[in-house]
């Protein structure tokens, strides 16, 4: 037997964003342990927003594990979710919960965000009104000027953290603005993906500790009246039946059920994104929905690979804000594809 040391991390009950929470502890196992061998714990749910000083306990129910390098060996964290101290009801918290099983539904999140230094993104020169050189540089740019001289070294790491820790990451990029960058990850199964993103972000914010670097998701932190871009977490998405089946009707019918849920849609996107979907800066306006193909300024984006398939494959949901909770987003997704009636399949209601 070894002892090893389990990070448990849960998303607390903070609105309309939750954090990260995480606490440790140490177990006895024969080998690195599978998700099937992790107990339950339990914590102060008074402390997180989730329960009431007077009946505070709230349960963690581990959902995936994965090893933690950066800690050290036998080291792991464990994404959890929160349940009522009856194990049976998940905490009204708990979004990953309401998510259909779906083996076949897979994602790919592209998350942006910012790394910060002294309340300005990190490069910026010191003072709330200046500005480095305008964009056009930045994004996949190489040099001190393009990406000043910690930022790589923390991106760089995180993707060796995340690839440590068994994370699918599919790539890197300096993106447009100074100091905002992206990762994407892609997972099979209606949860994974999101899991993953979850953990991804955990270890990024982890990372930036010793750096004094913090890392800002919000979708504008510059403000909607400066030429800087915003930050979004494109949602990639397929089912079994989009990626055979497929075709033209079906595509349109999908369409229309995302245009009917639009609102719906943006009520899980991300909070202020009225600042970020302006219909500049590649995105659409916050009231509209449309679709092209290959259209960066288009709620959805229809990859031309999709079209050249027979309207196949996945699309690009181009909403979702980067502080988005991937559990919502992919659980918004997959309640309006199920509205749509697919041929031998009976479409559910809403
Ligand atoms: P761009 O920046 O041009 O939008 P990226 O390469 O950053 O494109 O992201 C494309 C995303 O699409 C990746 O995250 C990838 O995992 C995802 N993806 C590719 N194929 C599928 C699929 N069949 N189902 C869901 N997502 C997919
Ligand atoms: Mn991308
Ligand atoms: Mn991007
Ligand atoms: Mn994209």
């Amino acid at each position: 037997m070894a002892k090893y040391i389990l990070e448990y991390l849960w998303l607390d009950g903070y609105e309309p964003v939750a954090n990260l929470r995480g606490k440790t502890q140490i177990k006895e196992f024969k080998s690195f342990p599978k998700l099937s061998e992790l107990p339950w714990w339990g914590f102060d749910g008074s402390s997180t927003r989730q329960a009431e000083g007077r009946s505070s306990d709230c349960m963690l129910k581990p959902v995936a594990i994965y090893p933690d390098a950066a800690r050290g060996e036998n080291c792991a964290l464990v994404m959890c979710e929160v349940y009522m101290p009856d194990k049976k009801t998940p905490h009204p918290s708990n979004a990953r919960a309401t998510i259909p099983d779906d083996p076949g539904a897979w994602f790919g999140f592209e998350q942006e965000y910012f790394l910060y230094k002294n309340g300005r993104p990190l490069g910026f020169p010191c003072g709330p009104n200046n500005y480095p050189y305008p964009q056009g540089l930045y994004y996949t740019g190489v040099g001190y000027d393009a990406v000043g001289s910690i930022a790589r070294e923390i991106v760089d790491k995180h993707l060796e953290l995340c690839l440590a820790a068994g994370i699918n990451h599919e790539g890197i990029n300096a993106e447009v603005a100074k100091g905002q960058w992206e990762f994407q990850i892609f997972g099979k199964g209606s949860k994974n993906a999101a899991d993953q993103v979850w953990v991804a972000r955990y270890l990024l914010m982890r990372l930036c500790e010793k750096y004094e670097v913090d890392v800002n998701f919000h979708c504008k932190p510059l403000g909607k009246d400066v030429d800087w871009n915003g930050s979004g977490m494109h949602s990639n998405f397929s089912t079994t039946y989009m990626r055979e089946v497929g075709g033209k009707d079906y595509f349109e019918a999908l369409m229309g059920a995302f245009d009917k849920y639009k609102n719906e849609h943006i009520a899980v996107y991300g909070p202020d994104n009225h600042l970020r979907l302006t219909g500049l800066h590649e995105t659409q306006s916050i009231d509209k929905f449309n679709y092209g193909v290959a259209n960066r300024g288009a709620s959805v984006r229809v990859p031309h690979s999709f079209v050249d398939n027979g309207y196949k494959g996945y699309l690009e949901d181009r909403r979702p804000n980067s502080q988005g909770d991937p559990y919502k987003i992919a659980g918004r997704i997959l309640q309006t594809v199920a509205t749509v009636p697919t041929p031998g399949g009976k479409a559910k209601q809403k």
